[in-house]
């Protein structure tokens, strides 16, 4: 078997997430981490945005024009995108007037956290920085890239914000995810059109969600590259306004 085939590379595009959100609706109330009844059959779709804010911007714009909201989980610690260059903050922007909610993706592994007192030091420090650049309150977080101690850290809160990870999410809410590109346990679409979990965890990362099929390290790839082609071009443009030759050998 080819791994277009074993990896379901077709079910990643942008057509087929509108499909997937027309589908939950159908079954399932989409509510949010910090604002759902026990008894509904409530759906949380959360995006942990490791790669790309304009990936996240486009599941953004699918999810508003079918009339439901998510949570995009943004990290400050990103070594692909940077929050506080204007264009990636205008998109977060962008999807808070979309009316989606903003969460904290936090990267324990950047302070090398291994106790809770530092966990909610570090955690409270980078809530109050998204708060300020982006005038929002932050409910929620989860973790970016799990450690033996995040494992086992399963409270409800930590510094005030709801653990998307806490036991009680982990025992009674059906979790799926799209981690590096193919279905960790079962497809989406599959869980979907089963509708037989009671209330749904649905964990989808941007990036894996492209115009046409293409294989996870083509994507990754190609974020890169599209990256670095900007920040040539940004140096150009910048030498053609100060009238500046670019100097090369
Ligand atoms: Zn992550």
């Amino acid at each position: 078997m080819d791994n277009a085939t074993r990896y379901h590379f077709s079910d990643f595009t942008l057509s087929e997430y509108d499909l997937l959100i027309k589908k939950a609706k159908e079954d399932y109330i989409f509510r949010s981490f910090h604002d759902f009844g026990k008894d509904e059959r409530f759906i949380l779709w959360r995006h942990d945005v490791d790669f790309s804010m304009h990936a996240a911007r486009n599941l953004a714009q699918i999810e508003h024009q079918n009339g439901v909201k998510s949570t995009f989980f943004i990290l400050p610690h990103s070594e692909y995108y940077n929050l506080f260059e204007k264009e990636i903050t205008d998109l977060v922007k962008e999807i808070i007037a979309l009316g989606h909610e903003i969460g904290l993706h936090f990267d324990s592994h950047y302070y090398g956290i291994n106790n809770e007192k530092d966990l909610n030091k570090y955690l409270l420090q980078e809530k109050r920085w998204l708060e300020e650049i982006f005038k929002i309150d932050i409910k929620v977080f989860s973790f970016h890239v799990t450690t033996p101690f995040t494992m086992t850290c399963e409270a409800w809160t930590y510094a005030g914000l709801i653990n998307t990870y806490a036991s009680y999410f982990k025992e009674n809410v059906e979790y799926c995810s799209d981690s590096h590109g193919r279905w960790r346990f079962k497809r989406l679409k599959e869980l979907l059109a089963e509708a037989s979990a009671p209330c749904l965890h649905i964990l989808t990362h941007p990036e894996w969600w492209q115009q046409e099929p293409m294989s996870p390290w083509q994507k990754i790839d190609r974020c890169v590259s599209l990256r670095a082609e900007k920040n040539r071009e940004f140096y150009k443009a910048a030498l053609v306004k100060l009238n500046t030759p670019n100097i090369d050998w």
